[in-house]
């Protein structure tokens, strides 16, 4: 006899653990819910004999397998410590929406009527992911939660008429701002002899079209799963450059270009920012603007001149005095966010003043969601660095950021690194490349609704908001659900 008989290539010792019905029952119920500590138990021990079966296959193969035991952890820390209770009512503080009821000596407080925007964005290369979703869904459920959260206190019956009537008037609307000058890569030629980049911008082709309707369909499934009442709106990059304020910060960055350049664009240390050459149909871009050129006029406008060698178009202009040519300017990320992020707090801040002035008016007061790979080094250098050493006199703005939906390996789900590298295979062979793109998630008929209810959980406890989750979590809470 063998030292390790087999039946039908599984080892005796497997078959004789399998063969109690309470180790069978432990697998069964391990699959199912691998918190079940008992489970998990009795499912490590029949484990080591399954490794033991792999390791003649070839040893190489025992680093892709990992076991745990289930249990999910959210550990406090940071802002998991200190927003744990209190996240939404900092926001509020943070936002300066009125604390109500006025605590003694603020009765006087102007309530002025208010409309909270909740903004996010996307760059729409490719059907929406499951990260794209979680961004999109916090951006509701916060904008939702600020909402119940002057209802509730309505509902305490301890306001003032004024008080009252402030709430009644207060909108808290969504917007999700598109990234229509990100480039197409299916149309962006390669470096030409002269070494320049060129690109061409998605709002030029045809593939920002065709996956419009999945992001109309995600916004209108995470508006519908707050319970409708919160108003959203999807706006282009042209709806940002048409604010009155854009003109007089760009007019700034080129003052500054020196340090904003170096700042923004370390590998170049010039603007990134470009606008598509209008001659002929050609809709190119100088990507870095290295080519730029920047001429002050008396007045203080601004003339930036592009050039577009690639097909001997010479250079073209655009001027800050002309805000339909302004509209047509693109920028890099680290730029495009500086910019908005002084658009959005110059507008929040003299909104407040003309609303408190003899005429009054609206305050518009905004606010951003986006993913955590934005947080950190990023916006620390990138953004706030930045702000300081520009003239603008903004409220300080308040981003909140959505836990990033991680691979095994802790990486970013990408979904260009699936278009255009073929990566994942595993995720394919276990199903679970729904999780890639909302149109496969439809496809699949898995229900985004799953991943919905998870947010829920975290906006409702945020200490589990400070992180970031794997695709196997987020798989297992869809298997949860068949
Ligand atoms: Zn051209």
């Amino acid at each position: 006899m063998s030292s390790n008989p087999q039946v039908c290539g599984v080892p005796e010792n497997i078959l004789s653990l399998l063969s109690i019905p309470a180790n069978r029952e432990a697998l069964r119920r391990a699959s199912h819910d691998p918190t079940h500590a008992e489970s998990f138990t009795r499912f490590s021990k029949a484990w080591k004999p399954i490794k033991q079966l792999l390791q003649p296959l070839d040893s190489s193969f025992e680093h892709l397998v990992t076991i745990h035991d289930g249990q999910v952890h959210d550990p406090l820390g940071a802002g998991s410590y200190v927003f744990q209770k209190s996240l939404i009512s900092a926001t509020i503080h943070q936002l300066g929406l009125p604390e109500l009821p006025l605590s003694s000596g603020h009765e006087d407080n102007p309530l002025l009527p208010t409309t909270l925007i909740v903004h996010t964005g996307a760059q729409p290369n490719n059907s929406p992911h499951a990260g794209t979703l979680v961004v999109f869904f916090k951006t509701f459920l916060i904008a939702q939660h600020i909402r119940m959260h002057y209802d509730k206190i309505l509902e305490e019956g301890r306001l003032s008429a004024l008080e009252v009537q402030w709430i009644h008037n207060f909108t808290v609307k969504v917007q999700l701002n598109l990234v229509d000058t990100a480039p197409d890569n299916a149309k962006t030629p390669k470096p030409g002899a002269d070494g320049i980049h060129y690109q061409r911008s998605l709002r030029s082709g045809d593939l920002f079209p065709s996956l419009l309707p999945d992001y109309k369909e995600v916004m209108a499934l995470a508006a519908e799963a707050v319970g409708g009442k919160v108003p959203y709106e999807i706006k282009t990059q042209t709806n940002l450059l048409r604010m009155t304020s854009i003109p007089k910060i760009i007019e700034e960055i080129v003052k500054n270009r020196e340090v904003i350049g170096k700042t923004l664009s370390p590998e170049t240390g010039k603007l990134a920012m470009r606008a598509a050459c209008s001659k002929d149909g050609c809709g190119l871009a100088e990507k870095h603007g290295l080519h730029n050129k920047y001429l002050t006029l008396p007045d203080g406008t601004v003339v930036i001149s592009f050039v577009c060698s690639e097909r001997n178009h010479g250079r073209h202009e655009i001027s800050t005095a002309n805000p339909e040519e302004v509209a047509r300017l693109e920028f890099n990320t680290p730029l495009r966010n500086l910019v908005r992020t002084l658009a959005y707090g110059l507008d929040t801040n003299e909104s407040r003043t003309v609303a408190r002035g003899k005429g009054g008016g609206e305050v518009r007061v905004h606010m951003r969601v986006t993913g955590m790979d934005y947080a950190g080094t990023y916006s620390e250098q990138l953004l706030w660095r930045p702000l300081c050493l520009l003239p603008f006199k903004i409220d300080p703005p308040v981003i909140l950021y959505a836990p990033l939906i991680v691979d095994w390996a802790g990486s970013k789900l990408s979904k260009s690194l699936y278009v255009k590298d073929s990566a994942y295979k595993y995720l394919e062979e276990q199903n679970m490349s729904y999780l890639l793109s909302y149109g496969k998630m439809k496809e699949a008929g898995k229900d985004p609704m799953v991943l919905f209810e998870l947010v829920n959980g975290w906006v409702q406890e945020p200490k589990k908001m400070f992180r970031s989750y794997s695709i196997e979590y987020l798989h297992q809470c869809f298997s949860k659900q068949t």
